[in-house]
């Protein structure tokens, strides 16, 4: 009797070690993103992503024409109404149905590993999964580094499949387009190869002939519209878009401009995303990563950022997709890492990046696995 009880606690043990790994497996084999969007958002702070308008900076010493209406339009007396009115797809369906990172009033920390905190080494670092010395500016020098897109883009099932759309006219040379062979269309260069398409005809001629307020970059609306005719021609796998506008106002010193250009951002994102569940290749199978490449000053640093702004170093981020837990505005958690983003995005697409280039960061868990399907 005690031997057959034995016997059976031992094929039970085995049974549920069967289990366990055809768990694993099927938790790996049976990952339903096919899909990515990223998205960036030039210096815009983790401070108004998860508290909404700074109160202190809504006037005229902070570049606010009409200090009245931009309070009408942001603030609110709670932290959690500010943010909702200032990115109002993030905090309703992000927040509902995805993870966001980087709330340090809840213990959530996000961060830049590159310790410049300026906008190439955060490129790189995001999109190669590691920091690098030898990006220490922002000059046009093509990158010594594959990233991630041009990793998958290697793939036979990504060739032809992957293209980037930044605003910054350094964006080439962040991706070593030459190298890269996939489409990265940047600053005000017209996108080619859509002759007879009116929507681009049109994008590409106000690109040329719209005036201009930064020289290296158009406003964020050319180059998302841009990504956006892109996506429903081509539908490519996987789409990266930078915007530029939080940067460039930020530095202007312009407050309000800086909380618009957030807002356009947030609503961006809620167009990709309803374009994405209008078309059957997306809908249900696709993933959206939401981040900045580097974090800015506090109180009256609020314009800048870098080395000798320290924490400009802080950033957040956001993932929206099919195998990412809905564990909303996450908080009491381990630091995530700028680094960790590209696995993250291969993991998502059942691709081991992490393995194949250890010096990047690992994937960060709670974002792939299905919530309780981790053995
Ligand atoms: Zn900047």
């Amino acid at each position: 009797m005690r031997n057959q009880r034995n016997r059976t606690i031992r094929a039970i043990a085995a049974l549920a070690c069967v289990a366990s790994l055809s768990l694993h497996g099927q938790s790996l084999a049976a990952h339903k993103t096919q899909r990515v969007i990223w998205v960036m958002t030039d210096g815009l702070r983790w401070q108004e992503v998860f508290q909404g308008a700074e109160p202190a900076l809504m006037n005229k010493e902070n570049g606010v024409s009409n200090p009245e209406a931009l309070k009408k339009d942001f603030w609110r007396e709670s932290a959690e109404d500010r943010r909702k009115a200032l990115m109002p797809f993030l905090w309703t369906k992000v927040a509902k149905d995805g993870q966001l990172y980087g709330n340090r009033m809840l213990g959530s920390e996000a961060s830049v590993t590159n310790g410049l905190n300026f906008s190439y080494p955060g490129y790189n670092e995001s999109l190669t999964g590691a920091a690098d010395p030898r990006i220490d500016s922002n000059d046009k020098k093509y990158n010594p580094n594959v990233t991630v897109l041009e990793w998958l883009h290697g793939k036979p099932s990504f060739k032809g499949k992957v293209a980037a759309f930044g605003a910054w006219d350094v964006f080439p040379f962040i991706f070593n387009a030459p190298r890269a062979g996939f489409p990265v269309n940047a600053g005000y260069d017209p996108m080619e190869g859509f002759a007879g398409n009116p929507v681009m005809k049109t994008l590409n001629d106000l690109k040329a002939d719209s005036p201009r307020d930064w020289d290296d970059e158009p406003f964020d609306n050319l180059t998302f519209h841009t990504a956006l005719e892109y996506l429903k021609q081509r539908r490519p796998r996987l789409m990266y878009l930078s915007l530029g506008e939080t940067d460039d106002w930020a530095h202007a010193g312009k407050y309000g401009e800086y909380l618009r250009s957030t807002q356009r951002a947030d609503q961006y994102l809620k167009t990709l995303w309803e374009t994405l569940q209008s078309m059957a290749e997306y809908r249900g199978v696709t993933a959206l990563i939401f981040s900045p490449d580097h974090g800015r000053g506090v109180g009256s640093e609020w314009r800048s950022h870098g080395q000798k702004i320290p924490e400009s170093k802080y950033i957040w981020m956001a993932f929206l997709g099919p195998d990412t837990p809905a564990l909303g505005e996450r908080a009491n958690i381990a630091p995530v890492k700028q680094s960790q983003i590209a696995a993250t995005l291969t993991a998502l697409l059942g691709e081991d990046y992490h393995a194949t280039v250890p010096a990047s960061g690992a994937p960060i868990d709670d974002v792939i696995h299905p919530a309780g399907g981790r053995p």
